[in-house]
């Protein structure tokens, strides 16, 4: 089995469990040896048989003096053996693996570990690991007698058959483990070897040697993201626009476009105009992603960016993930432009309209139809960047000459995070709400209470008109029937149970679009009290009205995920609410959903989300679209900041190396670059 062969292609077993395999991120014979551990079991004390004790977790090594099938009463199966070596002997006991006996003969020399236990006033080794120590493996067992690898599994994938592979693979392929970092580098930086780290990592003589292994991959893992970052940002900058954007030509009309804005921008709105305008004006294109928490107000900073190239007579695309959204963008910039003759296309799936000829087009990914008529796209705005692909971006880009391209998201990406990931754009943040946003009042409530809050959401809903946000617990990662199923059972249960006289509205992904949009429609203008909805719908839409929103199962969230769906509410000028339900007693899973009681702040939040749940936990959720990264982590700053400082020295050599050129190359980094 070669590294880069597929698992499949190997045949037998590996075609059979290929798809098994997929879900723990091993396509290739390579994943096999990046499919790290996350703990070790401690075997590593051999012990003769006299002297072990109950209770101890210890490896036995000796010759199998009798082994057989035993059917207790209940119809199980006992698999029962004895060990001797040269000090005694000992019972082995296993339950209901009767295939032992096809591995483990009498005779054969065994190594076991596994828990003494006093069984009957005799001591047993209960269920322990196994195998037959042969001339091969005489000086390294590998699931026994050290420190045994413990792997993330998966049904009918064990940690053991994963160790198994994974041994085979290093045996097999050392001479592709050759190392791609320059020898100056790993002594600078005092890092293992490749191969070193790799064994080591899978198969450590300590755990000393254990944790220089994870060092070595860390850094790699880190330092090759941002070599590739820094790759691409270099890249990038190579291209040029067709035509910087001029703008103290067009003040006047800029002045006019401020002043009929209904407010006055935000200190961190103005500072982000003045970095977009700044890359406009430039000749290399803008390439920004511009961070904010949901009601920041990114919208009209992207409407002065596509102004500003109507003036310069460029076209724009403005590509919004969901319909709904979509409509409701179009109705903001319509209210902003047109006034000021600025021509506005729409299109979705369903409606279109001016696509022939237009200044500014809005859309979802129907804008990348080849039935529109782009004839100078000048600038691409993306909202919420992580549902759009790579690829709907490099199409998108390909329909202007190197094109403007804003990014926005709501997304609390940790600064650190951002520069390390997304390094490749420019950054501006806007970390401030516009005035007169009240905070919105947050309670996690205790299950004793739930009546209570009930009531007092009636009492709301008749005495302030306000209207309920009601989100169903998230089932699985995507939205799955079952979550569908939940939701309308929760639905049904609140309608009927409990606001019997209140107008309820079910939402959920499954629904067709016209039907989706008539109930928001509903709730918007205020025909509906109460919308039930499923976790995964609709982010960014405003409804003034809605003041209250309720989260179950709020420790299924992130911190930063129950931030994003809180802020769907307080979008008027009333005070509103967000009441956190959750079944779990758990002291730790309460006070981190008591944080949001507190804390008022997306990016804030999401750094307390990679200290409290760690990196894989947030970031692991497709949701967020962030790589998952396997072994470093991003909340270890230091690394990061090492790592970037290396990769920037060393980035002129690059060239020079042409395997770790070619390692950045094939890595799969997930970027929201346009290319
Ligand atoms: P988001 O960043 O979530 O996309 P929006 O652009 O939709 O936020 O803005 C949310 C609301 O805030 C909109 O109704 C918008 O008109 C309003 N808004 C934007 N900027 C300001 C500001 N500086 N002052 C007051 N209201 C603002
Ligand atoms: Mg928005």
């Amino acid at each position: 089995m070669n590294l880069k062969m597929p698992v499949g292609e190997a045949g037998g077993i590996f075609k059979r469990y290929a798809s098994r395999l997929e879900k723990l991120g091993i396509k290739r014979f390579e994943d096999f040896l990046y499919h790290f551990p996350f703990r070790y079991e401690n075997y590593t004390i051999i012990s003769k048989i006299e002297s072990v004790q109950a209770g101890e977790l210890v490896t036995i090594q000796g010759i199998l003096v009798e082994i057989e099938n035993i059917y207790t009463k209940k119809w199980k199966k006992i698999q029962k053996a004895k060990v001797r070596d040269e000090t005694g002997e000992i019972e082995i006991i296993w339950f209901n693996q009767p295939f032992i006996l096809n591995i483990l003969k009498k005779d054969d020399k065994v190594s076991l570990s596994g828990k003494i236990s006093s069984y009957l006033g005799k001591l047993v080794v209960e269920s322990p690991e196994y195998e037959v120590i042969n001339q091969e493996n005489a000086y390294k067992t590998i699931h026994t007698g050290r420190l045994v690898p413990i792997y993330r599994e998966t049904y009918g994938v064990s940690s053991k058959w994963l160790r198994r592979q994974v041994y085979k693979i290093i045996q097999e392929n050392r001479n592709d483990l050759k190392d791609y970092l320059p020898q100056k580098i790993l002594n600078e930086h005092d890092l293992l070897d490749l191969e070193t780290a790799i064994e080591q990592i899978h198969f450590p003589d300590s755990l000393t040697n254990a944790g220089k292994a994870r060092e070595r991959l860390s850094f790699d893992e880190l330092f090759l993201l941002q070599l590739s970052v820094k790759k691409k940002k270099t890249e990038w900058k190579e291209n040029l626009t067709s035509h910087p954007f001029l703008i103290t030509k067009y003040k006047n009309q800029i002045e006019q476009f401020w002043s009929k804005l209904p407010f006055e921008l935000t200190r961190a709105q103005k500072k982000a105009v003045s970095e977009i305008f700044k890359d406009l004006g430039a000749k290399n294109p803008m390439n920004r992603l511009l961070e904010g928490d949901v009601g920041s107000g990114k919208t009209v900073v992207a409407g002065i960016a596509m102004y500003l190239a109507y003036l310069n007579g460029f076209q724009s695309v403005f590509m919004i993930p969901t319909d709904i959204l979509a409509n409701q963008h179009f109705q903001t910039i319509d209210n902003l432009l047109s006034s000021l003759g600025v021509k506005i296309g729409f299109a979705t799936g369903s409606k279109k309209q001016n696509i022939q000829s237009f200044d500014i087009l809005i859309g979802t990914h129907a804008v990348l139809s080849d039935k529109i008529n782009y004839q100078k796209l000048g600038l691409v705005v993306v909202d919420e960047q992580q549902r759009f692909g790579v690829e709907q971006r490099a199409i998108i880009r390909k329909k202007g000459k190197n094109p403007h391209f804003l990014t926005m998201t709501a997304t609390p990406i940790p600064r650190t995070v951002a520069l390390t990931l997304y390094g490749d754009l420019d950054l501006s943040i806007l970390d401030e709400m516009p005035q007169g946003r009240k905070k919105i009042k947050t309670w996690l409530v205790p299950p004793e209470k739930r009546k209570n809050a009930y009531s007092w959401i009636k009492n709301q809903i008749s005495s302030e008109k306000s209207q309920v946000f009601i989100i169903c617990p998230f089932i699985e990662e995507s939205e799955s029937l079952k979550t569908v199923k939940a939701a309308r059972k929760e639905y049904e249960f609140l309608k009927n149970e409990i606001f019997p006289d209140l107008t309820v509205e079910l939402l959920h992904g499954k629904l067709k679009h016209g039907e989706k949009e008539k109930i928001l429609k509903k709730f918007k203008n205020s025909k509906a009290d109460i919308l039930v909805s499923t976790p995964v719908v609709e982010v960014g839409i405003d409804v003034t009205g809605a003041t209250i929103m309720v989260i179950e199962a709020a420790e299924r969230f992130g911190l930063s995920q129950l931030h994003q769906m809180r802020g769907r509410v307080g979008r008027g000028g009333k005070q509103s609410y967000c009441l956190l339900f959750t079944e779990s007693t758990r002291e730790e899973t309460l006070e981190r959903i008591k944080v949001m009681e507190r804390i008022n702040f997306g990016a804030e939040l999401a750094e307390l989300d990679l200290k409290l749940r760690g990196p894989g936990e947030f970031y692991g959720t497709a949701q967020h679209g962030i790589p998952h990264l396997r072994i470093a982590s991003f909340s270890d700053f230091s690394l990061i900041e090492k790592t970037k400082k290396e990769a920037e020295n060393f980035f002129p050599q690059l060239k020079n190396y042409p395997s770790l050129l070619g390692k950045i190359e094939s890595k799969n980094i997930k970027q929201i670059s346009p290319d």
